[in-house]
């Protein structure tokens, strides 16, 4: 926890990322909650939450904002659309469904004390998957056309059974290779426009102090 504080204080760092799960005898919320709200490259504090929830300009949770950035290269329609969301964890499935929400998708969460799963899933026009359980969502359960982004990764395997899955889907992204490059791609930008916000603080800073 000194270390992030330290790191958050420490001009010479433009971002910070907090590698996760920690250790079960770390407190991770106040580990997050420990990295300053402009160093917050991967979106996990509550300030980052809160910010992009208003749509205030924060940074994203960086899964959530690979995820919009896929849909939008792809151009997937979502105002009207039934979103539905299975996981809700601070860092994943409740802000993509804020996410989608903001781009007047009709957003359901599901999560482990949901009963019918099946039957949620096939209403969604577009399926986001952040669970973390190997193909807990059929192929089958799929409805013809849906979008699905499957984000969870347990055994080197997605949340949706994937080949059958992709028979019915109209898009449906692989597990690896689909939401974890958006990760890292987001993940890179907001440095990027961390490091630049931070240079430009700096400089507006030695301007106004600077001598007449
Ligand atoms: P998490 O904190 O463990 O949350 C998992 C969510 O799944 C919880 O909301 C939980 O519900 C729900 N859930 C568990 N069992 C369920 C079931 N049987 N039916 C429906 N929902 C169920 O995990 P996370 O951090 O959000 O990550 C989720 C997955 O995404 C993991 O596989 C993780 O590795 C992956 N991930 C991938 C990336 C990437 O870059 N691709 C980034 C982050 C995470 P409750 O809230 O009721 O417990």
């Amino acid at each position: 926890m000194r270390q992030i504080r330290e790191l958050s204080d420490d001009p010479a760092v433009d971002g910070i990322l907090l590698q996760h799960p920690v250790p079960e005898q770390i407190d991770e919320r106040a580990a997050f909650e420990a990295i300053a709200a402009a160093k917050d490259v991967d979106g996990v504090t509550r300030t980052s939450f809160a910010t992009m929830a208003f749509d205030e300009g924060g940074f994203h949770s960086a899964t959530p904002g690979g995820i919009m950035a896929l849909l939008d290269a792809y151009d997937i329609p979502l105002a009207g659309k039934h979103a539905v969301v299975v996981g809700r964890s601070p860092i994943l499935g409740k802000p993509v469904g804020m996410l989608l929400l903001a781009r007047d998708a009709t957003v359901t969460y599901c999560h482990s004390r949901t009963t019918g799963l099946a039957d949620y899933v096939a209403e969604a026009d577009v399926l986001v998957a952040a669970v973390g359980r190997p193909e807990l969502i059929r192929g089958e359960w799929i409805t013809p056309g849906a979008v699905v982004v499957d984000a969870g990764y347990a055994d080197n395997t997605g949340d949706v059974e994937y080949a059958a899955a992709a028979e019915r889907a109209s898009f449906i992204t692989p597990v690896p290779g689909g939401v974890g490059p958006m990760t890292i791609a987001t993940l890179l930008a907001q440095t990027i426009r961390a490091a630049r916000d931070h240079e430009a603080g700096r400089q507006e800073a030695s301007w106004w102090g600077a001598a007449p």
